[in-house]
């Protein structure tokens, strides 16, 4: 099962993939943790990275592109994979179908999770996520059992510095004109699943599930 899942910030995204990965045993492939954790262990690649996410741009589509290259040809991939924050720009999503040509593979769905934009807002800027783990709550929709801190291992959880009010109005903006060309391009292709990710968070994945069961991988 070859998957992109897309979405806003703040679509619900994160939690949809930690289900998606446990039901059907597929790697998460998130280019957006694959920075951070090069930045916490100070790799050359952490380097590079670190100054385009600390001002909020994208790292630039050849180290991009490069990781994930590198990412899909490993062993666990070869069941599937679900991408998520890949591709970000149509010239990334046309570098994954040669690198997806190249491996001998194509992709099953795009899962687009859409969420009114009114609602965005007041879902990213009630998030928090675990620094060690990565897991993530939302202080009225997902809290933590004991408030502050992580379910999984008990760590004191941190606000992203980009799910701060402040800059969550202009990630939003920039986010839509990024996604918008990404939709066309996998509607035109007919990969794109659009689901309603204004529900409750089981009702989501029961429909992402449903999608998955009816392709015959
Ligand atoms: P995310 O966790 O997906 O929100 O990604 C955090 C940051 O990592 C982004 O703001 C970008 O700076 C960088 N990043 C993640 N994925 C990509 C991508 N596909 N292309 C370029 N930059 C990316």
């Amino acid at each position: 099962m070859n998957l992109i899942l897309m979405g806003l910030p703040g679509a619900g995204k994160g939690t949809q993939a930690e289900k998606i990965v446990a039901k059907y045993g597929i790697p998460h492939i998130s280019t957006g943790d694959m920075f951070r954790a090069a930045i916490k262990n100070g790799t050359e690649l952490g380097l590079r990275a670190k100054a385009f996410m600390d001002e909020g741009n994208l790292v630039p589509d050849e180290v991009t592109i490069g990781i994930v290259r590198e990412r899909l040809s490993k062993d666990d991939c070869e069941n599937g994979f679900l991408l998520d924050g890949f591709p970000r720009t149509t010239a990334q999503a046309s570098a994954l179908e040669d690198i997806l040509a190249d491996l001998g593979r194509q992709l099953d769905h795009v899962l687009y999770v859409e969420v009114p934009k009114e609602d965005l807002f007041k879902r990213l800027t009630g998030r928090w996520i675990c620094p060690d783990c990565g897991a993530t709550y939302h202080e009225l929709y997902n809290p933590p059992k004991v408030a502050g801190k992580c379910d999984k291992d008990g760590s004191e959880l941190i606000q992203r510095e980009d799910d701060k009010p402040e800059t969550v109005g202009k990630r939003l903006e920039v986010n839509m004109e990024q996604t918008q060309p990404l939709v066309d391009f996998y509607e035109d292709k007919g990969y794109l699943r659009s689901l309603n990710g204004n529900k409750d968070i089981n009702e989501v994945f029961e429909d992402i599930d449903g999608i998955l069961k009816g392709s015959n991988q």
